[in-house]
């Protein structure tokens, strides 16, 4: 149920709370072979898997044959960068840094802490729980 294909047919949004985090615990789909590859001249560019160990939040879709973003396509709604919530990244020759320069965007971003914090619903329980000095040392950590 953390496949790309499903995700895109079923919207996070409208998931119930359960499957919600059961998609989080899962986590983003590494699908063994996508069959992504480019032709370029006489080269054929395939899809390295060695990318989904090095950047956590890529997935990929088996029928469009494409890359998507994990936490956007979880929670990147009508803004933000639909090639990787929506549509699919094909692109390999530009990966590296299309890559890098969506990691950086301000939605992208905004989405990896919504997923980050979706679920821990005690949060704010343990911040009043902390004890003067953890507050101290963390307020100090951060000066
Ligand atoms: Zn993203």
């Amino acid at each position: 149920m953390n496949e790309v294909d499903h995700l895109l047919e079923h919207r996070f949004e409208t998931l119930s709370l359960e499957d919600k985090l059961e998609v989080k615990r899962l986590g983003p789909h590494h699908p063994r072979d996508i069959g992504i590859s480019q032709t370029a001249g006489k080269n054929i560019r395939a899809f390295n898997v060695e990318w989904f160990a090095k950047k956590k939040w890529l997935t990929a879709s088996i029928q469009k044959k494409a890359l998507f973003c994990f936490p956007c396509l979880l929670f990147g709604g009508s803004g933000g960068e639909v090639t990787w919530s929506r549509t699919g990244y094909k692109d390999l020759k530009h990966l590296s840094e299309r890559i890098t320069k969506h990691e950086s965007s301000n939605s992208h971003l905004d989405n990896a802490m919504k997923l980050g914090l979706f679920g821990r619903v005690n949060v704010a329980v343990q911040i009043t729980a902390l004890t003067g000095a953890a507050v101290m040392s963390i307020t100090g950590k951060w000066r």
